[in-house]
């Protein structure tokens, strides 16, 4: 069928890596960067998406529209449909799965709580039974985030440190992916890597998060929240630059050990990892919104407030010194230098740039 076609031609391997992956929430964010770096160094790459409306589905199909333009087939279906991700399996013998679908965000969830679960726990468990069964069983490195930090106060935040007080639903079930993933390694021998990322923002990013919406209020001269302050002092991000994530995202990928499989061999023989993916170098929301004025030119009208408890946390700072030395991970971008080509970026996708009048 035409669906099989397109499917297996994008799938199709032009490197000697021999890597098929699936990237699944191809049209997000992280999902389009990761798979045109695939793509680009001759990978096989399958997008599958559920295009959902949690943010402007106009910027996630312009998205699709330029990974199709470079012959990269994005599927419209969720990774709950269980037909059809099996079927997928069965068309292509994919060597690697990068999960990066999933609802995100953390103040929605108070207005959609279940949107969590079903994305972040249900849709993640039926990947993962997929995969179990497929022949061969794929590597998979899925997204985390740093939320699982959650109150932790002991900066930086290294993989060792407690995750067992999530500050939010979105958290909490992020948290949960990584205990199934746990399961499903130390039964079914699946090769299983978590990336626990830290903001990530940059062209084509997600205008739900607070650079994005900085940008845009302080374009239109509104007023724009700036929540300085909380419980513990300033409130902080380790925002990380896009480019630098897809590295780590490909070297998670590449040293990502094979599947055991569960039968003959000892279990718990492959390989469980989680590492954070951040800058370590965070700067507060109140010095963001400074570089932002500066590069957009207009003084923002700041309206200081104490940070509410809605799911946000106060500050996060990643120690990276685990993705260093497992794959070489070494961010290289500082938020000024990555701002700029966000707004650059933002300024021509909304047209804004200033024509010459020649
Ligand atoms: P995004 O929302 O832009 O991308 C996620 C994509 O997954 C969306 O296009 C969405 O349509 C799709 N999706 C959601 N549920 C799905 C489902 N059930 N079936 C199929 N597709 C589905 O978000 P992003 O910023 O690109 O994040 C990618 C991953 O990284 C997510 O797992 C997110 O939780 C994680 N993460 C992101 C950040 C960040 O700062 N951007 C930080 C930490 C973790």
């Amino acid at each position: 069928s035409e669906w099989e076609k397109r499917v297996k031609s994008s799938s199709k391997i032009r490197s000697k890596s021999g890597f098929s992956v699936l990237v699944t929430g191809a049209a997000g964010f992280v999902g389009t960067h990761v798979s045109a770096a695939l793509h680009h160094r001759g990978d096989g790459v399958l997008g599958l998406d559920n295009f959902n409306d949690y943010y402007d589905i106009t910027l996630k199909r312009a998205r699709q529209d330029l990974l199709q333009k470079s012959g990269i087939y994005i599927l419209e279906g969720d990774i709950n449909d269980a037909v059809l991700v099996k079927k997928l399996f069965e068309v292509v013998h994919f060597t690697h799965v990068m999960h990066l679908a999933a609802q995100a965000g953390v103040r929605y969830a108070m207005k959609n709580p279940k949107s969590y679960v079903h994305s972040n726990i249900d849709g993640f468990v039926n990947l993962l039974e997929i995969c179990k069964s497929a022949e061969p069983q794929p590597a998979i490195v899925w997204a985390s985030s740093s939320s699982v930090y959650g109150l932790n106060t002991k900066v930086p935040f290294s993989e060792t440190d407690r995750t067992d007080q999530p500050a939010s639903l979105y958290a909490a079930t992020k948290k949960s992916g990584e205990e199934i993933a746990h399961a499903y390694n130390h039964i079914y021998g699946l090769s299983l890597t978590g990336l626990r990322f830290f903001t990530v923002y940059g062209p084509w990013g997600r205008p739900d998060m607070a650079y994005f919406l900085f940008t845009k209020n302080i374009l239109k001269g509104k007023a724009i929240r700036v929540y300085e302050s909380g419980d513990h002092g300033t409130v902080s991000r380790d925002f990380t630059y896009i480019d630098d994530i897809v590295k780590g995202c490909l070297g998670a990928l590449d040293t990502a050990e094979k599947s055991t499989g569960s039968s003959g061999k000892k279990k718990g023989d492959a390989q469980f990892r989680v590492f954070n993916l951040g800058n370590t170098s965070p700067v507060s929301v109140s010095d963001l919104v400074s570089i932002l004025e500066k590069l957009l030119k207009v003084k923002a009208k700041r309206r200081v407030m104490k940070l509410p408890r809605n799911g946000d946390v106060q500050f996060t700072h990643a120690n990276i010194s685990l993705a260093q030395r497992a794959f070489g991970y070494k961010p290289t971008t500082d938020l000024q230098t990555g701002l700029k080509k966000f707004v650059r970026w933002y300024e021509g996708y909304y047209g804004l740039r200033k024509k010459s009048h020649h």
